[in-house]
């Protein structure tokens, strides 16, 4: 089948045609960094303004860089949340009236899923379950991936998420906007065992998430004019990889049947992230899987792939369906919120 997935959730625009064997036949995509950059992050109106201007050129590139047509698309594929939801609604209301002109099933899809299955568009191996690792701009998860439509959220962050952590350190640095991959950079000329920083969370049994402590300490670190901003980045980053490495060693426990080790989301584009992740599945016996950069950070071809895996199975969705700021993968874990995370 091929699938013309669309992605406008955050601050990229992006349209992609996607096939059911793993052929990605074009992606476009326009970010909006110079849009955003004069605030310090994404500003929803902005972002859903230039959504709109750029959502159709982006879709009609698409299909003259795969040479296809709409009539040749099997189903449409938009993300329906979560999200920004002027953005959200853009491309949502986008592939409703494309469905609708060219009489095409409609899958509204999970912004979350397209990363949790965007490991299965770039290996064909891999197979369910896997101990995923979702680690994003809003989201830090460890989810059971058991099969599309099937996941069991072992973990989560009790306060920031770890791609909000990167960006918030690249703030306090004056480093800009976007965060992680300028972080990264300054990070490389650091001494990572410069800075004393804290590990929030490192030892507990559950495999929960903080990062909102290691933020203040940066913040802190920052004000004392002790230190390079070389050396907070990279230390920033030892702290946040061997959290990461800490939570997931203790989220192995619980995921059993477990196939491989696998990473998705923005920060999964950070090379120390994915090195330490790669070298404890080694030690675990277990494959690692980690998409390629671009298809970590938000893109139409994972919503594409996702739309692809959901088609498959039969889940098409009514032209009336709604979008979702919330929406969470597991809705089972997220009700029991209430009783700490
Ligand atoms: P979500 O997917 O949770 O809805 P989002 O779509 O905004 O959030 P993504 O696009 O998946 O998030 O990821 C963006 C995040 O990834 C940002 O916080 C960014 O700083 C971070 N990021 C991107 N590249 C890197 C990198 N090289 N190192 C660390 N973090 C990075
Ligand atoms: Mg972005
Ligand atoms: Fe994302």
């Amino acid at each position: 089948a091929l699938i013309l997935g669309l992605e406008s959730s955050c601050d990229e625009t992006a349209a992609a045609l996607v096939t059911s064997d793993r052929n990605i036949l074009a992606h476009r995509l326009a970010g909006q960094e110079a849009e955003h950059r004069p605030f310090g992050g994404v500003v929803p109106e902005i972002a859903a303004r230039a959504h709109v201007e750029a959502l159709m050129p982006l879709i009609e590139g698409a299909l003259s860089d795969a040479g296809k047509t709409l009539s040749q698309v099997d189903a449409i594929a938009a993300t329906a949340g979560p999200g920004l939801i002027g953005g959200v609604m853009v491309g949502l209301v986008t592939g409703k009236a494309l469905a609708h002109a060219a009489g095409k099933p409609l899958i509204a899809v999970n912004h979350l899923e397209g990363h949790a299955l965007s490991p299965r568009l770039s290996d064909p191996d891999l197979e369910f379950p896997y101990l995923l690792l979702l680690v994003s701009g809003g989201h830090c998860q460890l989810l059971l991936v058991e099969g599309v439509g099937a996941y069991r959220r072992l973990a989560t962050t009790i306060d920031d998420a770890a791609g909000e952590a990167f960006d918030k350190t690249a703030k306090l640095l004056g480093l800009g906007f976007p965060g992680g991959p300028a972080v990264e950079r300054a990070a490389a000329s650091g001494n990572p065992f410069a800075v004393p920083l804290p590990r929030p969370l490192k030892g507990s049994v559950e495999p929960h998430f903080s990062f909102a402590g290691l933020k203040s300490a940066v913040s802190r670190a920052v004000d004392s004019g002790q230190w390079r901003a070389e050396d907070i980045a990279a230390s920033f980053q030892q702290a946040v990889v061997d959290c990461l490495i800490d939570r997931t060693t203790r989220g192995l426990h619980k995921a059993d049947g477990a196939t491989a080790l696998v990473v998705a989301g923005g920060v999964a584009a950070n090379q120390a992230v994915r090195n330490a992740l790669q070298a404890l599945a080694a030690e675990n016996g277990l494959r690692f899987v980690a998409p390629p950069l671009w298809l970590c950070t938000d893109n139409a071809a994972m919503i594409g792939w996702a739309g692809a895996e959901r088609f498959a199975a039969g889940l098409t969705d009514p032209l009336d369906i709604a979008a979702r700021p919330r929406w969470p993968l597991d809705p089972a874990a997220e009700a029991v919120r209430g009783a700490g995370v």
